[in-house]
């Protein structure tokens, strides 16, 4: 153990060394805050606290996986397999099955893909005939997500006049309606959604005191990455759990906070002290994955936005090649400078496929870079966009297994109840939506009863519906005692699901056979897996549960070495030694839908950081003067980011006859045209450690108690009035917002003169004296 803290540095030691108690980590891209929490992790084992009473939280399952791996190599396999790691959605799942009763679910609900609750919607749409242009499927349920997420139950909705009044004005009065008879078409199907795990989750920690004690004596160390991006329905569930311990320990940077516009919210991080007693904050600074071209171009990128905390980032790394920048006409043109780039790196430096990710703000943009690779013979990989497991003929067989779980589960029954066909029209299945809905049962339940329900369904009718049921219940039966694999290949059979892809000799029809193959092959996998870890049956449940919350991301698997392909949203975490930032153009990135705001405009900029950070070692952002968007050829100007970057961390690799217009980060005035090439500096400057990054001495900012707002704080105290040189090292200030701090040194003169200022929350930040609302006291 004591090799891997050693392995640690100063900064990062601190959080791993100190057990109890809140703690925030603030810091930087590539500072190690992934690996501070698994060592940590390791390091509470190592002193005897058990594997059970440990839960963390990651990003993506991936990141638990590779969390948990490591965490086995140095406390043994055997005790990390108690973890309790994995994505909020997964884990609370896992408590909802166990505790399922209190809430009125089935433990072996089905949980609803973002597919199935589109079409829910949309059933429901048609069935209230509304008009679907204004009723758009996927808004409402953007909607209802988002009211969720707030916990504003469709009770909550209907007694806040003011989110009725909204929708009304939107247009859309019943909206609440339709919000409605979604929980109930979903309740009544066994089915919960994705933002349901969270919000049932809260409800029964709320509603049965008895539950969330058992929870909160279970999990006594809490841990939380990327706490930046929680949002508030996951904040409340932490926040529960934590309460009667408070060990609780969570990272985040507020500079890659991106997922706002999913409900994330900020200010969780920015509150974290004002939760509990007695926070201390760490915060690293060093960047150990970059080189200090790519760390301080990301810096001077979030110069840019005016909500963030001070933050240092630094590395000793080497400085590296600059970011390179390449202009090209069309996008197929960037496409194919990637792929030849990607040719070529590989040739002269030996590197392999894996080295190598391209990034985009858009799913969109994958297809031109994905038809250059191909020509190129570069193996690439798609992350996100339809998965695997949305493919229809997977998503077909799925539906099947799910049945087998839940029969009740609406949306899989209604998929496969007449494929392969098999004599159920449409009309029967509006008739038993219909009587569903009149005796409030599951489609299902009406089908199990159907002798005794007057449908005016034929004879014939009613024997399909019947053979269907006993078919399922034939399947229910093997469930019972077999494994995923069996009854899988069996459902797959048996339904004549591969009978009917098998007529399609296309190469498509083929291609979709082999994905059964491979969904059949992944099942064998992870049944021996089972087998292997505690001798377990590797049942369809638990084959199901991975499923249901597989991100794309997560089924990577090592043996390929392939390019990377994804959105920036999806690379969070991630790091690549070269990374290619492509489509950097005004209104593609920064995105026209997200500029209207300051706020928004600040969220596309934490983005682009995240996207400059993945990079280890080069970074390209590359921009084309035209592209198809829409099926219309457009021009682009590049991307402002571009632009924001301090020039002398950029080689421009096309010439820059083209002039950038510059507008300001600020208020979006246009400055004129600036040539950047002129700009550049010959050497790069800068990189030094700041002074008290080399100071050895224990940081005097560990120790952070909750600070009270100071009485008889000077009036004045907002003027800023520091401008002529009053303040001098050693003086003790408050301030508006940070509060008390100490002057620890002073730089730069006139309207630049800087204060280095220890403040007793939030650690040392450097302030410009001239907007600094400072005062001596
Ligand atoms: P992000 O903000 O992107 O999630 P992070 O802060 O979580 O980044 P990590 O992913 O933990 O950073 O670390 C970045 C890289 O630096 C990793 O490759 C990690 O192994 C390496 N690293 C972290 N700390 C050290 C250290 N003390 N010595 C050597 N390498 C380190
Ligand atoms: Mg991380």
């Amino acid at each position: 153990m004591q090799k891997y803290i050693d392995q640690l540095n100063e900064a990062q030691r601190a959080p791993v060394l100190k057990k109890d108690g809140p703690m925030i980590i603030i810091a930087g891209a590539g500072s190690g805050k992934t690996r501070v929490l698994t060592i940590r992790i390791a390091y509470l084992m190592h002193q005897g606290i058990d594997a059970f009473n440990i839960l963390s939280l990651t990003f993506t399952n991936k990141a638990a996986r590779e969390m948990k791996h490591r965490i086995s190599d140095i406390v043994g396999a055997s005790e990390a397999k108690n973890l309790w790691m994995g994505t909020f959605h997964s884990i609370f799942a896992r408590i909802l099955r166990a505790e399922s009763d209190h809430l009125g679910y089935p433990s072996n609900f089905t949980i609803y893909d973002s597919q199935d609750s589109a079409r829910l919607i949309s059933s429901i749409i048609k069935e209230m005939q509304l008009d679907r242009d204004i009723y758009k499927p996927k808004q409402i349920l953007g909607r209802i997500s988002s009211y969720k997420n707030s916990l504003i139950t469709v009770k909550a909705y209907f007694n806040n006049p003011e989110l009725v009044e909204a929708d009304a004005m939107a247009k859309r009065p019943r909206l609440g309606e339709i919000y409605q008879q979604y929980v109930e078409r979903c309740f009544k199907a066994g089915a919960m959604d994705f933002d349901d795990l969270l919000l049932k989750t809260n409800e029964l920690l709320t509603r049965f005191p008895e539950v969330l004690a058992k929870y909160q004596n279970r999990f006594r160390y809490i841990l939380v990455d990327e706490y930046q991006d929680t949002n508030h329905s996951q904040y409340l569930i932490v926040r529960a759990l934590s309460d009667k311990f408070q060990n609780i320990c969570v990272v985040g940077d507020d500079a890659q906070s991106i997922y706002a516009f999913r409900g994330a919210n900020i200010n969780n991080i920015l509150n974290f002290q004002k939760d509990y007693e007695g926070v201390v904050m760490f915060r690293l600074e060093q960047n150990y994955r970059s080189t200090r071209n790519i760390v301080e171009a990301a810096n001077t990128v979030m110069d840019h936005n005016k909500t963030k905390l001070d933050k240092v980032v630094w590395t000793a790394n080497e400085f590296g090649p600059r970011i390179k920048v390449h202009r090209s006409l069309t996008d197929a043109e960037e496409g194919r400078f990637v792929a030849s780039t990607i040719f070529e790196q590989k040739m002269q430096n030996q590197l392999h496929n894996g080295s190598f990710a391209i990034l985009y703000r858009t799913n969109a943009q994958s297809r031109a870079m994905e038809d250059a690779l191909r020509k190129r013979d570069i193996p690439y990989r798609i992350y996100g966009g339809l998965s695997f497991y949305q493919r229809k003929e997977i998503k077909d067989v799925l539906c099947y297994l799910r049945l087998v779980l839940n029969p009740k589960d609406e949306e899989a029954l209604i998929r496969v109840i007449n494929y392969p066909a098999r004599g159920i029209g449409d009309t029967t299945i509006e008739k038993l939506t219909i009587a569903a809905n009149h005796y409030k049962r599951s489609i299902w339940e009406v089908m199990v009863n159907i002798d005794k329900i007057d449908l005016k369904l034929n004879a014939g009718t009613k024997n399909k519906l019947k053979d269907f049921v006993t078919m399922i219940q034939s399947f229910q039966v093997i469930d019972q005692n077999q494994d995923a694999f069996y009854i899988t290949d069996h459902v797959a059979k048996k339904t004549g699901l591969v009978q009917e892809l098998k007529k399609d000799a296309t190469p498509e029809g083929m291609a979709k056979i082999q994905n059964i193959e491979e969904l059949l092959n992944g099942i064998k996998d992870f049944t021996e897996g089972q087998r292997e870890i505690d001798g377990a049956r590797g049942a369809l449940s638990e084959f199901m549960e991975d499923v249901a919350l597989a991100t794309d991301l997560d089924k990577d698997t090592n043996d390929e070495d392939r390019v990377a392909l994804m959105t920036i949203h999806l690379a969070k975490g991630l790091e690549f030694p070269h990374v290619f930032v492509v489509g950097m153009e005004e209104d593609l990135f920064p995105s026209a839908m997200s500029m209207s705001t300051r706020s928004e405009l600040e969220e596309e900029r934490r983005l682009f950081y995240v996207a400059l950070t993945r990079a280890e070692h080069q970074a390209y952002l590359t921009y084309a003067q035209s592209r198809y968007r829409w099926g219309k050829l457009t021009d682009s100007e590049p991307s402002r980011f571009i632009e924001e970057i301090d020039g002398q961390y950029l080689e421009y690799l096309t010439p820059s006859e083209t002039n950038y217009r510059y507008k300001s980060p600020i208020d979006g005035d246009i400055f004129g045209d600036v040539d950047k090439s002129k700009l550049r500096l010959s050497k790069p400057v800068g990189g030094t450690p700041p002074k008290h990054i080399t100071d050895n001495s224990p940081k005097p900012d560990l120790n952070i108690r909750k600070l009270k707002p100071v009485a008889g704080t000077n009036p004045n105290a907002s003027a800023p009035n520091l401008f002529d040189g009053k303040l001098t090292i050693g003086n003790i200030v408050m301030h508006e917002r940070f509060g008390k701090g100490e002057v620890i040194n002073m730089e730069g003169v006139g309207p630049d003169r800087k204060a280095e200022i220890k403040f007793e929350v939030g650690g040392i930040k450097k302030l410009l004296l001239r907007f600094a609302k400072l005062d001596v006291i």
